[in-house]
């Protein structure tokens, strides 16, 4: 992610800011990628706290209009569960839109989503997190932080947080839109696998037996062993959390001797590879500093020669898009 500025007093802004310290309301436009204080709020800016802009002629703006369907709001609690799923929504959003996917240039398909709580007025629902033909639905009950946390707890993980799920989830549509173009599912079936085998079956087989052994050798983590159309959202979902990691580490001016320099685009990297090498290093060093404070890892992962081959094979595919617009 990138350090934004106040277009008023030139402050450095974080992405989620609504306000500037000098009292400005400023709001992101996705089309610029810039904070702008002259432009149509978002219609969900008082009631959730979206802070990006809109075309004049629009009410929302380019995140919110992907939502479909909303929690019940006669449960008090849902409404903030709803806006912090929104906030790590548009955060995932922001970097897709950085390799032009979603981007007011791009004519494709987008992902549509359901933000479903489990709390409703007529009792509790189930709610499962999942993509299908280009609907995402997300439970809003991980947006519960001591409730997210129970569940990673209960599931074992290094790692659960909102990003991952919608990086997860947009990968299984993104991976929809790639298939349209000449050469991605021959190549994506030689690195990962046959995902037109079973799916139903292979996924009772995973929550069943767990992962094979030796899963570590070619997967990002246990439940991508569990199918190839799994495997490549998890590891599509740790390719873009690593190329967050590099541009956020180089946007806040943090340097690394192994490194790529200052003017270095994560984004338009044209050495997916070296990418991610140059991102495990930094994700390592990020280690050693939550650790002096008692955080957990930011990236609680270590990966093998074949996932990394994995994670630069996503990245080439992911990015092809920023380099074609030149
Ligand atoms: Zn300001
Ligand atoms: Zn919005
Ligand atoms: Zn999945």
């Amino acid at each position: 992610m990138q350090i934004f500025r106040c277009p008023g007093c030139d402050a450095e802004l974080f992405f989620d800011n609504g306000f500037c310290p000098c009292g400005l309301a400023v709001g992101y436009d996705p089309n610029s990628e810039r904070f702008a204080t002259d432009q149509r709020f978002c219609a969900n800016r008082a009631s959730l706290g979206c802070n990006w802009t809109c075309a004049a002629d629009e009410t929302l703006c380019a995140s919110c209009q992907m939502t479909s369907v909303h929690p019940d709001l006669s449960m008090a609690e849902n409404t903030p569960l709803w806006a912090k799923a929104e906030a790590a929504k548009r955060h995932v959003l922001v970097g897709l839109m950085r390799w032009g996917w979603f981007s007011a240039d791009d004519p494709g398909a987008r992902p549509e989503f359901h933000m479903l709580a489990e709390q409703t007025a007529s009792g509790t629902a189930d709610v499962t997190m999942g993509h299908a033909s280009g609907l995402v639905t997300i439970n809003l009950a991980e947006a519960d932080t001591s409730e997210r946390v129970r569940r990673r707890e209960m599931l074992g993980e290094p790692y659960r947080t909102l990003i991952g799920h919608f990086r997860h989830e947009i990968a299984h549509f993104l991976f929809e839109r790639l298939c349209e173009r000449d050469g991605f599912l021959s190549a994506f079936r030689a690195m990962f696998g046959d995902e037109t085998r079973d799916y139903g079956a292979a996924l009772a087989e995973h929550y069943q037996n767990g992962p094979p052994p030796g899963w570590q050798n070619a997967h990002v983590t246990p439940y991508a062993a569990a199918h190839p159309h799994e495997d490549w959202a998890e590891t599509a979902a740790h390719a873009m959390h690593l190329c967050d990691i590099t541009d956020s580490f180089l946007a806040a001016g943090l340097g690394k001797a192994d490194a790529p320099g200052p003017d270095f685009d994560a984004y338009r990297a044209t050495d997916p590879v070296a990418l991610i090498d140059a991102a495990l290093a930094i994700g390592v060093a990020l280690n050693h500093v939550n650790r002096a404070v008692g955080q957990p890892d930011i990236y609680p992962f270590v990966n093998s020669d074949e996932t990394r081959k994995k994670l630069g094979f996503v990245l080439h595919w992911l990015s092809e898009k920023s380099k074609q617009r030149g």
